[in-house]
């Protein structure tokens, strides 16, 4: 019998990891990707117990977490540098942080060592409930299944009418990976959220050679916001970071939170994955994450069904409600961080220490994916 296909709209995180899953399981995969290169946008990533867990699934493990950093514990603190919670990390609650381009770089790997075909400057414009796909360059292609994993703007999606909500969430982030100093300024090996006024400076060492820094703060704090960096205007918030501020200089990108719900993540052989299907703030580390563990869900949902569409609603039906409660938990957190210094603090504190709450919050850390081992 011929091997069933796949083709898939998108490299990244989602789209690699679904072709390294299909084809493992003896699909024959192909994945368009617009941009001439692999690249990912962004600087570092977190990725807790539930996305390595799919890294060794799909067999990436190994690549994606050489040399990266495993934070002793991930911290809160206030505008005095004053300590509001501490979340120690441990064997089986680590949270890994890692250059992008690495992490994107070993699921392609994956991928490609599966036996998946990846194409570079080839744009999905359009795909039909009936598995077929249209590409920028005029050529068309007919699958057992298409895969929108096209990001937060996904055409495929909205051309099929899948989107319910969009909403943008008032707040972003500049992001820049600086080189590591193993000096004073980069000495910390926790992961430090430093809050101050509506801003927040992330602090998280990403390897021994790496720092990724992610500065976040209302879309209308124009001056927050500009790039290259308003070192003065950031200093003057975080008084006691000033020399690691400094050092930015001419790097970083500014990019806009927003929250994507769909009607449903599939129509006929089409399924969305990813960003494109349930993208949402990063307060939780777990975008990324999310995509990768609906991707590998999805692989297995597939394997051994015959029917493709009742096939893509178990798999929904399965997927997202976790996914839907990090998207709400992880934008209850954006709304805290606009609550006044005072308050926010306490809610932190106390958010700290209730087990349940972490529990709340970690609730897709902890999860153990569809077809992890
Ligand atoms: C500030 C910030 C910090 C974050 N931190 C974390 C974190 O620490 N941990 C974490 O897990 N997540 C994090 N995330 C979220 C994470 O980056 C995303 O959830 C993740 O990248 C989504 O992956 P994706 O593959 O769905 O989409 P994308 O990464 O957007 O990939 C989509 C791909 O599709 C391609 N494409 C688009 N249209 C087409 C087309 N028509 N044809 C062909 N190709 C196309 C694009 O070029 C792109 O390569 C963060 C996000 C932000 C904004």
């Amino acid at each position: 019998m011929a091997a069933k296909r796949v083709e898939i709209s998108g490299a990244g995180f989602a789209g690699l990891t679904a072709a390294a899953a299909f084809a493992q399981r003896g699909w024959s995969v192909r994945v368009h990707e617009r941009a001439p290169t692999l690249r990912t946008a962004g600087a570092g990533i977190f990725v807790f117990e539930n996305g390595l867990r799919v890294l060794r699934a799909i067999d990436a493990y190994e690549d994606a977490v050489c040399g990266a950093h495993i934070a002793p514990a991930r911290e809160t603190r206030d505008s005095a540098g004053r300590l509001l919670a501490r979340h120690p990390g441990g064997p089986s609650q680590r949270v890994v942080t890692v250059v992008r381009q690495q992490l994107l770089e070993s699921v392609a790997a994956a991928a490609r060592r599966a036996g998946a075909e990846i194409c570079m400057s080839s744009e999905v414009v359009d795909a039909t409930p009936e598995g077929r796909i249209r590409l920028a360059d005029g050529q068309s292609a007919i699958a057992d299944l298409v895969i929108a994993a096209d990001g937060v703007h996904s055409q495929i999606r909205d051309r099929l009418e899948l989107l319910r909500s969009r909403v943008k969430l008032g707040d972003g982030a500049i992001r820049v990976l600086l080189p590591r100093r193993h000096d004073d300024t980069d000495s910390q090996q926790e992961i430090v959220e430093h809050w101050s006024g509506k801003r927040r400076l992330l602090y998280v060492p990403c390897g021994h050679d790496w720092l990724y820094l992610a500065l976040t703060t209302l879309n209308d704090d124009h001056e927050g916001k500009r790039l290259p960096l308003d070192a003065g205007a950031w200093a003057r918030t975080f008084p006691h970071l000033r020399r690691l501020i400094e050092r930015i200089g001419q790097e970083g990108r500014w990019d806009e939170f927003e929250m994507i719900r769909l009607y449903r993540w599939s129509h006929g052989r089409v399924a969305v994955v990813g960003d494109a299907a349930h993208a949402q703030a990063p307060n939780l580390g777990q975008g990324g994450g999310c995509a990768m563990m609906s991707a590998l869900g999805l692989a297995v949902a597939l394997e051994q069904e015959i029917d493709i569409p009742q096939a893509l609603q178990a798999w929904e039906a399965r997927e997202r409600p976790l996914i839907e409660h990090t998207q709400r938990v992880s934008r209850l957190y954006s709304r805290v961080g606009r609550l006044p210094e005072c308050l926010r603090s306490l809610t932190f504190s106390i958010a700290g220490r209730s087990a349940w709450m972490v529990r709340q919050r970690m609730r897709a850390a902890n999860h153990h994916p569809t077809g992890a081992r």
